[in-house]
């Protein structure tokens, strides 16, 4: 037996599933997950000690590559002087106006730990600012798992009508929250101009990643994201960019740096705190001034703005802002997709890809899909079997077909052409 399927055996007895988060169980790929020992740069090592080619990097935290001398550095010199207060820190003013810089849509921001404690409460946010219920999200969008962000279409949902048929996608989630949140196919201009015609005015958020991850990649149109603005806009309703995934990620100053539409508030995780639990929510001064301690929607943490992760996310968003940096990355990530497509072309598969700056998606399809619907059309069954040849070759790809892919400064031309060759290997496979 090998010391992974060891690990794995003994994990399940003592935590649910053997894992601590479901994607890490290779659920829809199967087999066993691959306990990490270490990583450094671009690679990481299994208990078995095989290397492996990371493209997910922590599912995306690790853009400046893992155990990154400098962030190291600093972490430990900020261990030292202690994990954390529940005390206000000048760090946490540092990275607060080095966020605010960076995107200037926000004004205030407010640090959490997790992307899903950034969307739940940016959504509480929202709602005590407008003092309505009702909430539209879209369908194959994830932004963590609070209560009311659990839910997904009912059949047919596009319009306020079928709202009701909308099931949580969790057990223990209250029908009762869910008919507050209204769930729309993404990049439907139709759909959601209809909804807002009949609810706009009781409608306190829209929340939307405005480039997927989270259903492979997936891109809006530019009408899709000026629609959305215009009509949350005309009808008072917040708009909340799920950053969490993007933010730093596909450019410096996240997908709206890119898209010019700018969001009243913004989700932001993973890179911003370069592999430590630290996450943040921010916006308009006007909207974030109801936050308590100053306004009356509660939101709080023993460990929000934890010096040792705020020294990570510091030093972390110190590097991406060097001269070049997203430059390289994304060039780097579109080598790698066009080495890729090429080598699926050599064996005539259907496959298609897309990136932008340092996330990447790739399809067994004739061509990228623009909704989750089109997702769940393309070539599964082909995914599975990649990924499984990959792995063998020692690249490690998302054990799902519905997520995106992330690369990292340290995937240098040696290691992109590492994972071409192994790419040409398993197409041949496959084929
Ligand atoms: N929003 C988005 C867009 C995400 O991709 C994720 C996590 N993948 C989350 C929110 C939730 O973040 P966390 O896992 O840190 O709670």
């Amino acid at each position: 037996m090998s010391q992974n399927d060891a690990l794995f055996e003994r994990a399940q007895k003592t935590i649910p599933g053997g894992v601590n988060s479901p994607v890490r169980a290779f659920r829809q790929v199967g087999g066993t997950p691959r306990f990490v020992t270490r990583a450094q740069g671009p690679y990481f090592w299994d208990a078995d000690n095989k290397q492996y080619i990371d493209l997910i990097m922590s599912w995306g935290p690790m853009i400046v590559g893992h155990a990154h001398p400098e962030v190291v550095e600093a972490v430990k010199k900020a261990a030292e002087t202690s994990f954390s207060y529940g005390a206000p820190t000048e760090g946490e003013i540092e990275l607060a106006e080095r966020i605010c810089q960076l995107m200037p849509s926000i004004e205030q921001v407010r640090m959490v730990s997790s992307g899903t404690e950034a969307a739940m409460s940016a959504l509480r946010l929202a709602r005590g600012y407008t003092g309505r219920d009702l909430i539209i999200k879209f369908e194959g969008c994830y932004h963590g798992h609070a209560d009311s962000l659990l839910v997904k279409a009912g059949s047919g949902l596009l319009t306020f009508a079928d709202s009701t048929q909308n099931a949580p996608s969790s057990g223990g989630v209250p029908q009762d929250l869910v008919k507050h949140t209204l769930v729309l196919p993404y990049n439907d201009v139709a759909a959601f101009e209809e909804v807002f015609k009949k609810q706009g005015d009781q409608i306190a958020a829209v929340i939307l990643e405005p480039i997927a991850g989270n259903m492979n990649l997936i891109q809006p149109s530019g009408e899709f994201l000026s629609v959305i603005r215009n009509l949350t806009s005309k009808y008072g309703s917040v708009l909340i960019y799920d950053e969490v995934m993007t933010g730093f990620r596909v450019a410096l100053g996240g997908a709206q740096s890119l898209q010019g539409v700018i969001p009243d508030l913004t989700c932001l995780g993973k890179v911003m705190g370069g592999g430590m639990p630290m996450a943040a929510f921010g916006g308009k001064k006007e909207i974030m001034s109801k936050l308590a301690p100053l306004g009356n929607v509660y939101q709080a943490g023993t460990l929000s703005g934890n010096p040792v992760a705020v020294a990570a996310g510091l030093k972390t968003l110190e590097i991406v802002s060097r001269e070049g940096f997203y430059e390289c990355l994304g060039e780097q990530t579109q080598k790698l997709m066009q080495g890729l497509k090429q080598a699926a072309n050599k064996v005539n598969l259907p496959f298609a890809v897309d990136s932008v700056g340092g996330m990447f998606g790739f399809y067994f399809a004739d061509q990228v899909p623009t909704s989750y619907e089109a997702v769940t059309k393309t070539n599964i069954e082909a995914f599975k079997k990649f990924f499984h040849l990959m792995l063998d070759e020692g690249v490690y790809l998302a054990p799902s077909a519905y997520e995106a892919g992330f690369t990292s400064i340290a995937h240098t031309n040696e290691v992109i052409d590492a994972i071409i060759s192994a790419a040409e290997k398993s197409f041949q496979k496959l084929k």
